[in-house]
Order: C-alpha cells, then sequence, then structure tokens
C-alpha cells in the first residue's frame, strides 16, 4: 500500500554507524516527515489485534511510536527501560548482545494481570530485545497478544528467534 511504499521510502541506510561494517535503518527522516509519521502510525495501528488494554514500548525508539499507537487504540502505555531509569520495584531480563549483556526493566505493576498486551518497537534485528520485553510481560502475568514492528531487518534470523521463544504473533510493517 502507499503507507508501506512511505515508511519504506523514509528509513534511511546508514553505513557503517554506529561502528564499521553495520548499516543502520535510520528512521528519523520518516518521524520528521507529517505524511511518513502519520503512516507509520497507521500501519501499526493496523497490525494491532482488537481489545488491546496496553501497549509497551522500548527505550528509547519504541516510545516514540508505541505512545500514538496507544493513542489510537485507546490504550495504555507502558515503557521498558534500561536499568537505572525507572522507580520502584522491577523485573529485569538480561539478554546476550553481540559483546556482553543487555538488560531491560519494568516496573512489577506496571500492568495488571491478564491485561492484553501489545508490544511496539521500531526494528526488529537479532530478536534479543522483543525476547527480553516478551520475557517481562510474561512476569507481570499479562498477556502477550502482538508483538509489532516498523522494520525487520530480513538478513538476521530475530523472526526465527521469536518463534524459539514461542512467539507466533508477529507482524511487521516493511
Ligand atoms: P535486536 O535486539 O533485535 O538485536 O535489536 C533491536 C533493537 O535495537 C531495537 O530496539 C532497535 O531500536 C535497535 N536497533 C538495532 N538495529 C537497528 C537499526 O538498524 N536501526 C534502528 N533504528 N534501530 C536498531
Amino acid at each position: 500500500s502507499d503507507d508501506h511504499q512511505l515508511v519504506l521510502d523514509l528509513i534511511e541506510d546508514i553505513p557503517d554507524f554506529p561502528k564499521p561494517g553495520v548499516v543502520f535503518k535510520d528512521i528519523t527522516p520518516l518521524l520528521a516527515s507529517p505524511k511518513g509519521l502519520r503512516a507509520a502510525i497507521n500501519a501499526l495501528v493496523a497490525l494491532a489485534p482488537p481489545d488491546i488494554d496496553v501497549v509497551v514500548g522500548m527505550e528509547a525508539r519504541g516510545f516514540i511510536l508505541a505512545a500514538p499507537v496507544a493513542l489510537e487504540l485507546g490504550a495504555g502505555f507502558v515503557p521498558v527501560r534500561k536499568p537505572g531509569k525507572l522507580p520502584g520495584e522491577l523485573y529485569s531480563e538480561q539478554f546476550s548482545l553481540e559483546y556482553g549483556h543487555e538488560t531491560l526493566t519494568v516496573k512489577t505493576d506496571a500492568v495488571l494481570p491478564g491485561a492484553r498486551v501489545l508490544v511496539i518497537d521500531d526494528v526488529l534485528a537479532t530478536g534479543g530485545t522483543v525476547g527480553a520485553t516478551a520475557a517481562l510481560v510474561h512476569r507481570l502475568g499479562a498477556d502477550l497478544v502482538h508483538v509489532a514492528v516498523l522494520m525487520e531487518l530480513g538478513f538476521l534470523p530475530g523472526r526465527e528467534k521469536l518463534a524459539e521463544l514461542g512467539i507466533h504473533n508477529y507482524s511487521a510493517v516493511v
């Protein structure tokens, strides 16, 4: 559709960022475009199953997309953040990066048990971020009904990783 093409056209390939050999998908041109931003949010909203209670977004680019999707769906927004950012009692999930580890956290009372949760992020690469977030949603006792991303990097095994983790309710805009 036109929305998909616009989203695709406005995501820019940046070679050798953040390090040599990596081609970074830069979504800032998409966000800066009124038509692009609208197309991106509409496309994510179109992927959402009915009756979502909470949209979970991951720091930092996930926040930018998840909050407007939550507004459109009449749902709440819950942030999943890196350590040291959220106050109070937290659940933490560690996952492996190419070098070392990353940790994501969520407030233990962020979501009511049984809530229908949609997870939104900008890019699916290896699937580590979505996998850790899904584990956090599970620990909250909530129901992860769908994961939607703007773009998946098809040359990485992110989708297979999610399938291994039992996450089959997944879709990407582009
Ligand atoms: P993963 O955990 O799937 O390997 O990486 C996905 C996470 O890293 C997402 O939160 C995403 O924001 C970030 N990320 C990885 N590669 C890219 C990229 O090329 N472009 C953007 N915008 N984010 C990326």
